[in-house]
């Protein structure tokens, strides 16, 4: 049963081959088999997962339908969830139970999907390799020496491992697609404001979004179908309606125009992805696409912004977990300044620490023009840039990653070389745009993925050119060995 894609377990469950309590049953066995090799949950959630899924059987009993209805999903653990550990991977929130459910969350248990448990994340969803849990590294199933990629690393572990079907995530700088590219899965960063940030712990408020990771496209465009819509509890949130993603896939792909950017196949890239990148394309224009080399000439200047501004926005966010209003308290503070001190040096990772001092010194008063101020600027830039291109073509295709998924342990002394492997996900944070990356091939038997990126609110378009490759390929088929 654990092969099941979350369309194919909507299907089972209207024919009445198997419940949801089953299923869940099932899976939850599974995890509690195969998760200790990859560390990709933080919590598990058996009893409200039981609770769920017999409920969801009783109102299909009922009659009622639809994709989610009894399906076993999980939730990164920045999304609040009322009443269990809510972490955010952090030693700060370790012993938070959130008093509301996140706005994804309580969508998503509206539509009647069973949440198996909190998946493992980097501490404040800061990282690219979900090596700076408190809770531990997560590993990659398809080979345990390396990292699944992050900050959504659990997520992407566990059900890229078949541990369940499909979980939620966030991506700020690429934290669903770089995970998804790392373990042969499909991953979706909506339109900056489609999906609610109410009730998802903070990193970057004006980069983070949520968004689906599952092993097809057809898979993301049922669980962000759950996921979308305006939300007045979230400033930011976009009031326009909510298309019929799944009525989306089977457009014909003939005349879509497809950019490839240049700048993307520099000295950075490993020559084998450049190679399955090249392939993917081919692979298009079979089905009638036609393509068209592009310039996005500011994105060199890319990642040395967004790296002034997530930080200069988290050090700002995190502000709030000092041991008084939030988060974890130190033993026997000496006072005030002692308290706050020991609160937040105890209770956070060197990661988050290190952002938060780079932040607050950009935000400073004597170097916020400097920094900040320019940053915003090349963001602007990254924005027109994309702006030009998308008058030429419909979408933009490249690498998701410039490498595949490193050894464990192997950036920890350096964490600037982590940032460069950002290169590719950022900029589409930067603007708000779109983004899926979708399994394209294989490097030294690791998962090497594609990324396109699609104008505002073109979520659609992204997954209906993944699911029309995903009909003429099969890399999103193969299974790690040992799972
Ligand atoms: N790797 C990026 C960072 O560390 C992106 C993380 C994310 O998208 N949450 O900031």
């Amino acid at each position: 049963m654990h092969q099941l894609t979350l369309a194919e377990i909507a299907r089972g469950l209207a024919d009445k081959k198997f419940s949801s309590e089953e299923l869940t049953k099932a899976l939850l066995a599974r995890i509690t088999q195969l998760d200790p090799q990859l560390n990709s949950f933080i919590s598990l959630t058996e009893d409200l997962a039981l609770q769920q899924a017999k409920a969801a059987d009783a109102r299909r009993a009922n009659g009622e339908n639809g994709a989610l209805l009894g399906a076993p999903i999980a939730h990164k653990d920045l999304f609040c969830t009322q009443g269990i550990r809510t972490s955010c991977g952090s030693k700060m929130l370790d012993n938070f139970k959130a008093p509301y459910d996140a706005t994804v969350v309580a969508k998503l248990a509206a539509a009647g999907a069973v949440t198996l448990g909190k998946t493992n994340m980097d501490e404040f969803a800061m990282g690219s390799a979900n090596e700076s849990s408190y809770y531990g590294a997560v590993k990659n199933p398809w080979n345990l020496e390396h990292v699944p990629g992050g900050s959504s690393g659990g997520s992407a572990a566990a059900v890229a491992a078949r541990l369940l079907p499909a979980a939620t995530a966030t991506d700020t700088g690429g934290s669903i697609r770089q995970p998804a590219a790392f373990t042969n899965l499909t991953g979706l960063k909506p339109t900056y404001g489609r999906v609610s940030r109410w009730g998802m712990i903070a990193y970057a408020s004006s980069l983070d979004q949520g968004g689906p990771l599952a092993r097809t496209a057809e898979d993301c465009a049922i669980l962000l179908q759950g996921m979308a819509g305006f939300d007045a509890n979230d400033s930011t949130s976009i009031d326009e309606p909510v298309p019929d993603y799944s009525a989306s896939l089977n457009g014909s792909l003939q005349g879509l125009r497809i950019g490839v950017p240049k700048e993307y196949f520099s000295a950075g890239l490993d020559s084998r992805i450049a190679d399955l990148v090249m392939a993917s394309v081919e692979e298009l224009k079979k089905l009638g696409a036609v393509v068209k080399e592009i310039s996005l000439p500011n994105i060199q200047h890319a990642i040395p912004a967004y790296y002034v501004i997530a930080p200069a926005e988290a050090s700002s966010n995190l502000s709030r977990f000092d041991g008084v209003r939030f988060g974890y308290r130190c033993e026997n503070p000496k006072n005030l300044i002692d308290l706050y001190k020991r609160s937040r040096g105890e209770g956070f990772g060197p990661e988050v620490q290190r952002r938060i001092m780079v932040g607050a010194y950009a935000l400073s008063a004597g170097y916020y023009d400097a920094y900040y101020l320019k940053a915003q600027k090349i963001r602007r830039l990254v924005k027109n840039d994309f702006m030009a291109a998308f008058t030429e073509v419909d979408i933009i295709l490249g690498p998701t990653t410039p490498n595949p998924a490193w050894k464990l342990g192997a950036k920890n002394s350096d964490p600037v070389s982590a940032y460069l492997e950002d290169v590719y996900t950022i900029t589409a944070n930067l603007a708000g745009l779109p983004g899926l990356s979708m399994p394209a091939g294989f490097v030294d038997g690791l998962p090497v993925g594609v990324q396109l990126l699609a104008p505002y609110f073109q979520e659609g378009r992204l997954l209906n050119v993944a699911h029309q490759y995903q009909q003429n390929t099969d890399w999103h088929t193969r299974t790690p060995t040992g799972f």
